[in-house]
């Protein structure tokens, strides 16, 4: 089915809902919601030509045009490309050519790096800050979503690959309608009266728990920062109340420490979900005593969107419970549209308690990648999808992560693929060989550190190799720490030891 009916019979059954927020600001109530995303849905159809199963890119900050762009996407028939606008200009262009994006809805400042980049060269190109926004959302519109069927794909999500190119992860309408009708299940039940705050990029996680929202004719709020400020949520949150928002462990963190020196005590919050890396279990226990019982976890991955396991917020505060402290550490148990299984390299399950890769299936599992079907191949094998998380399951079914199959790096809640940052630094004329590798950070889970050989007889400092990587890919991910070597500890087939190298950083 397609998502655009949930918005459709929200705005007919709660057309007076208020329904985009800007801050405190109602700027559209579920009727004008309606209106703009089949306005705009008209011009995607009849001025850009948009047909069924094409793809339309979004590309931009958070701001409440990003859900009127996608529901006109879907209203259309069209699959929704969000790309991560934190991305550097070209690495942004890179996906865009490879989703084969026929429109791409961007603004700001995002757009106007965007611009000269040749890929996009040819591209149609819609501003959302230029006053023609506005005429595009008051075209003629189309009269109801084009049917859409449970394979048909509604979103394309691109996640880093360790071949150093993302990959196109591709959801279809029966993923995004398992993930949005589990979540009421198993994360939170969401009313009428609630609210979720855009904190988060709505690329990722927060722009897919959209959904529920929708469905339940709720408000969605972008706060006016566009970004994610702890000292603004606790002053909007009151002001909103009911609030639900998606935040990754460093956002938590950081809101835990500025609740601490204001004295807020989570006032207006409803439900905080956490996941997309690693909580420690002390942090999520001062999270509770400072800003109360809010919280849930969730561990998934965009190949099966927010939904692998769950650990509800009646298990996080339950104190009381002889293994409260060990389920704190643990991701939760499977959420209830799949089955998760702990196997070793063969697909055999193991037995619990110990260690081996997090296997998952059910509704809503990818339908593969997008042009790639070598890795989707790798992905998913006899119907299940291979996570490459290493982890282990207890007698009742908790999931404990150990450790990644593969080395991502998880910086702040982004994912950040040491080879596509080797890649870039091996280009610069002064290094022979480099590894990178995650440090251990309180602040933000992990920091990326690069392990640089020198070309012999080349002076190269780490000045010269930060500029080189701000030059090629996005701030977030250049290393924060340059170390040079000789050479790099490898094994007898001549591949780099990360292990020996993360335990150079610990000595
Ligand atoms: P992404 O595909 O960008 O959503 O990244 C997914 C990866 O983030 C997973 O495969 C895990 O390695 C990690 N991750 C997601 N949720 C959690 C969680 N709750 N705890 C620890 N790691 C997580």
């Amino acid at each position: 089915m397609n998502p655009a009916l949930w918005l459709e019979r929200a705005a007919r059954l709660n057309p007076d809902a208020p329904a985009l927020l800007v801050g405190e600001r109602v700027v559209a109530d579920y009727a004008a919601f309606y209106d703009r995303a089949r306005g705009l849905a008209g011009a995607f159809r009849d001025v850009y030509g948009i047909r069924p199963g094409d793809h339309v890119a979004i590309a931009m900050a958070n701001r409440t045009e990003y859900l009127e762009a996608m529901y006109a996407a879907w209203t259309v028939g069209a699959a929704v490309v969000p790309v991560n606008a934190k991305l550097h200009a070209r690495e942004i262009a890179w996906i865009i050519d490879n989703a084969g994006a026929n429109l791409i809805v961007s603004a700001g400042a995002v757009l106007a790096d965007l611009r000269p980049e040749p890929d996009i060269a040819g591209r149609q190109l819609i501003d959302v800050a230029d006053d023609g926004f506005a005429a595009l959302c008051g075209n003629r519109p189309v009269a109801s979503p084009v049917r859409l069927r449970r394979d048909d794909r509604a979103w394309i999500f691109y996640s880093s690959g360790t071949t150093g190119r993302p990959k196109g992860v591709i959801q279809t309408c029966g993923n995004i309608q398992a993930m949005a009708q589990t979540y009421f299940i198993d994360v939170d039940p969401v009313t009428r009266a609630d609210a979720t705050l855009y904190a988060a990029p709505m690329s990722h996680g927060a722009g897919c728990y959209n959904f529920m929202f929708t469905m339940r004719a709720a408000r969605h709020v972008v706060p006016a920062s566009g970004g994610f400020d702890p000292a603004e949520i606790e002053a909007l949150a009151p002001k909103i109340s009911n609030v639900c928002l998606f935040a990754a462990p460093t956002m938590v963190r950081r809101m835990v420490s500025q609740a601490r020196r204001s004295g807020y005590d989570g006032e207006g919050l409803k439900t905080v979900v956490y996941g997309g890396g690693p909580m420690y279990v002390a942090d999520i226990i001062e999270a509770v005593e400072v800003m109360g019982p809010c919280f849930v976890q969730i561990y998934g991955q965009a190949e099966s969107p927010m939904c692998i396991t769950a650990l509800s917020g009646t298990l996080i505060a339950d104190r009381q419970h002889p293994r409260w402290r060990e389920r704190l550490g643990s991701v939760g148990t499977a959420q209830s549209c799949v089955e998760v299984m702990i196997a070793n390299a063969q697909g055999c399950e193991v037995p619990r308690g110990e260690i081996g890769e997090i296997l998952v299936r059910g509704a809503p599992v990818m339908a593969g990648y997008w042009r790639n079907d070598d890795a989707t191949r790798e992905a998913l094998r006899d119907g299940w999808l291979w996570t490459g998380d290493m982890g282990a399951m207890d007698e009742d079914g908790f999931v404990t992560l150990h450790d990644r199959s593969r080395d991502m790096i998880i910086s702040g809640g982004s994912n950040i693929y040491p080879r596509e940052i080797e890649e870039v630094l091996l280009v610069h004329p002064g290094v022979a060989q480099v590894s990178v590798v995650g440090q251990a950070d309180p602040e933000w889970g992990e920091t990326v550190v690069a392990f640089v050989v020198a070309e012999a007889g080349a002076a190269v400092a780490a000045t010269a190799l930060d500029a080189h990587c701000l030059a090629n890919i996005a701030r977030f991910k250049r290393p924060k720490r340059y170390v040079f070597v000789d050479d790099l500890p490898k094994n007898a087939y001549g591949k780099v030891l990360k292990t020996t190298l993360r335990g150079m950083l610990e000595d």
